[in-house]
Order: C-alpha cells, then structure tokens, then sequence
C-alpha cells in the first residue's frame, strides 16, 4: 500500500515531466512551424511580381530564337543576337536583383554562360564554365518546371530562380536570377509579436493545468490519507464505513483478527513497544496477502479485518491466505526499542460465505463470533464460523 510515499514520488513526478515535456514540445514546434509559415505567406507574396517578370522575359528570349534549328548554336554564332539578349537581361537587374543570366548545359554535363546581364566589367564571357552549388540544378531537365533555391542570410533572403526555356519539349536554356529580399523590420516585429502572444497564452495554459493537475492529485491524496492509518499504514474505520457498501460480500471471505492478551504487551513493554508491535503484524499480514486482491483493514485498537479473495470458489485455498498470516505471525520475534525479544499470537474468526449474509456488518458479526469462540477456547487459534 504505502499510498503517500510511492504515489507522490513515482507515478506523479513521471507525469509531471512527461506533461510539461510534451507541452513544451507542443509549444516549440508550434511556434516554428507558424514562423515557417509566416515567412513562406511572405516570400510569396514578394516573390510573385518578380517571377512574373522573368517569365515575361523567357517569353520575349523564346520568340527572339522562334525559328533557329539549336538555340544554343544560334546564340554562340550570332554576336547580335547575343547582345540583344544581354540587354533583355541588363533590363531586369535592380538594387534587389543582382544578376541575371543565361546557361545551357554541355555535353560534359557543364554548365556555361551564353548570356550575362552584369555591366561590362563583370560580364562572364561567352562559354564561361560555371560551377552549381547543388544538384537541384540538374532536376529541371526532368521537370521542366521553375526552381526556386532559397539561402536564408542574417538580414535577408538570397533566392536563386531557375526558369527553363524549352524547344520541342525540351530544356535548352536556362534563365538565372539572383535576387534578394531583405527581411524588413516590420517583418521581423510582427513576427516577434505573434510569437510572443502564442508563447504567453502558452503558458499560462500550461500553468493552469499544472494548477489544476496538483489540485486533483492533492484531493486524491487527502482522500487516501484519510483512508490510510497513520500507525500501520492499512485501511482504517473510515475506508470500511465509506467503502462496506460497495464490497462485493461474494468475492471474499471476511476474517477478524484480534491480537491475544495484547495488553500485557502495553504493560510489560511499554506503549512504544505495543506501538512497535502493531506496525509489524499489520506489516506482517500485508507480507502475506496479495496487495491486489485481499484487503487489509485496522478496524480497532489491535483488532483487524482481512477481505480476502475467494480463489474459485475454494474454501481451502483462500483459507490458506490466513493459516499463513496466523502462521507467521506466531513465528515472528519482534525486537522492541531496548532490545527485548517479544512475540504474540492472534486469534481468529472466519466467515466463509459472507455473502449469505443481508449486508457487511451482519456478515461481519458472524466472524465475530467465530473470533469470540476462538478466545474462549484458548485464543492462538483460526475458529471458521458454523451455523
Ligand atoms: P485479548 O486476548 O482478550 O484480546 O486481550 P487483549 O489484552 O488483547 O485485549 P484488550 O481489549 O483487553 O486490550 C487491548 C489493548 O490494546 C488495550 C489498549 O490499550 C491497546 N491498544 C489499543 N490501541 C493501541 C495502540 O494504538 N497502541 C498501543 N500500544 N496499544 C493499543
Ligand atoms: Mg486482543
Ligand atoms: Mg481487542
């Protein structure tokens, strides 16, 4: 039993840590996921006019080359139309979009220049290698779809925007823009704010149910305590008056016990010793019951009750729960304080049908009279009552 101790300790310390982890789980990946979220509505929106441009200019460089058997020869033969694209190109470079530029793929599967939008003085050079910094680069072939590569900086995004220009279903070219978005304050604020809501809310939610978890735990606990004797850490009167109705009376046999002539305990030894004595019968017959099953109650000064669970019906087997508490009882040497050796006997009285009887106290009475019998006729003894 034990109730206070293994209660408190285990089973609530673990619940405690497993709740405020998950809550703190929740709560983290909760904010990340919004701030993710948050930053793609962004960049989203930002984005959008940008790539509408691009894609206006991919139109324009395919109708530039409508007609021409190999862009990419077209392209490297004719000067002209390389400066035409370079200046479609040179068009779109802003304070925000760095670069861009024009790649095809060679046989070598090398990446190199066709067409530059930098100034002079930057401008790669026709067949200029260039080196990808992923092998996402290469998925457009597959895909023939756009790609956007973002690379988060302290103060901005740098995206890469892949747009493909295709002939006959195939990619021929690509377009490269690299532009930046800065992350405006205002952002960041907004960001900063929301998170900072979630957060409070979130915890003054997890401290509310912190609240109210210690209140239902503490009642229980009040309310187990007060079932609990203080001295032998058994069931008490209250638990039996509380609880006589609910016994199933068909499930148990019921068994008084009554400790012999313990009042020459208390007088040869002392009241501490006597004290002494009843922790460890009462230890004693939780030692030899199943803490699951039997019920063990201190129903007066040195007087006990066990419910003890009928095993199928067999009166000989659930007898044999008590001819060992007695058993072990008689045997045990209690040591008291000053070292004195001290032993005790029990008589009791047992009720094998108490489910015959109308209700718990009729039933209890008739393993009174068996404990009664049991007394007079010598007590150290189990007497099962017969009507
Ligand atoms: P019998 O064999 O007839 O049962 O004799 P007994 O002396 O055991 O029975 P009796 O009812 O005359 O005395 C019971 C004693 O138990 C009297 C009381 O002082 C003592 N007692 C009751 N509660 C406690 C307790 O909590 N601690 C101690 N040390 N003694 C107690
Ligand atoms: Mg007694
Ligand atoms: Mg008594």
């Amino acid at each position: 039993m034990n109730t206070k101790s293994i209660f408190f300790n285990r089973f609530f310390l673990i619940f405690l840590s497993i709740f405020v982890s998950i809550s703190l789980f929740l709560l983290l990946s909760g904010i990340t996921k919004f701030e993710k979220k948050f930053e793609n509505k962004v960049l989203e929106v930002v984005t959008a006019d940008i790539i509408g441009i691009i894609k206006n200019t991919a139109n324009s460089i395919t109708n530039n080359l409508n007609g021409s058997e190999n862009y990419v020869e077209t392209i490297k033969k004719s000067e002209m139309t390389q400066i035409n694209l370079e200046n479609k190109l040179s068009v779109l470079l802003t304070e925000n979009i760095k670069y861009a530029y024009l790649l095809y793929k060679d046989k070598n599967n090398v990446f190199r220049f066709l067409a530059d939008g930098a100034p002079a003085e930057q401008k790669a050079f026709l067949n200029q290698k260039f080196d990808v910094e992923s092998e996402k680069w290469f998925d457009i072939y597959k895909t023939k779809k756009p790609i956007l590569l973002k690379q988060p900086l302290l103060h901005q995004l740098s995206i890469t925007y892949l747009e493909p220009i295709l002939k006959d279903d195939k990619v021929e070219l690509i377009l490269v823009i690299d532009f930046s978005i800065e992350k405006t304050k205002d952002v960041n604020e907004v960001i900063t704010l929301v998170k900072d809501i979630i957060i409070s809310i979130n915890i003054v939610v997890v401290i509310f149910i912190l609240i109210l978890l210690i209140q239902t735990i503490k009642y229980y606990m009040v309310k187990k305590t007060a079932y609990v004797d203080k001295l032998t850490n058994v069931y008490n009167r209250n638990y039996l008056q509380e609880n006589e109705d609910n016994i199933n009376l068909e499930d148990y046999i019921l068994v008084a016990i009554d400790i012999d002539y313990f009042k020459k305990v208390n007088d040869t030894f002392g009241h501490d010793a006597g004290d002494l004595v009843l922790k460890e019968v009462a230890k004693t017959m939780l030692g030899s019951t199943r803490s699951k099953e039997d019920i063990v109650i201190r129903y007066g000064g040195e007087e006990f009750i066990i419910l003890a669970k009928k095993q199928q019906s067999d009166d000989i087997k659930s007898l044999s729960v008590i001819k060992r508490i007695y058993k072990n009882i008689q045997r045990k040497k209690f040591r008291s304080a000053k070292g004195e050796t001290i032993s005790v006997t029990v008589s009791i009285g047992v009720n094998l049908h108490p489910h015959e009887s109308r209700n718990f106290k009729e039933a209890f009475k008739l393993a009174d009279t068996a404990l009664y019998k049991a007394k007079n006729e010598g007590r150290n003894q189990i007497q099962i009552y017969q009507n």
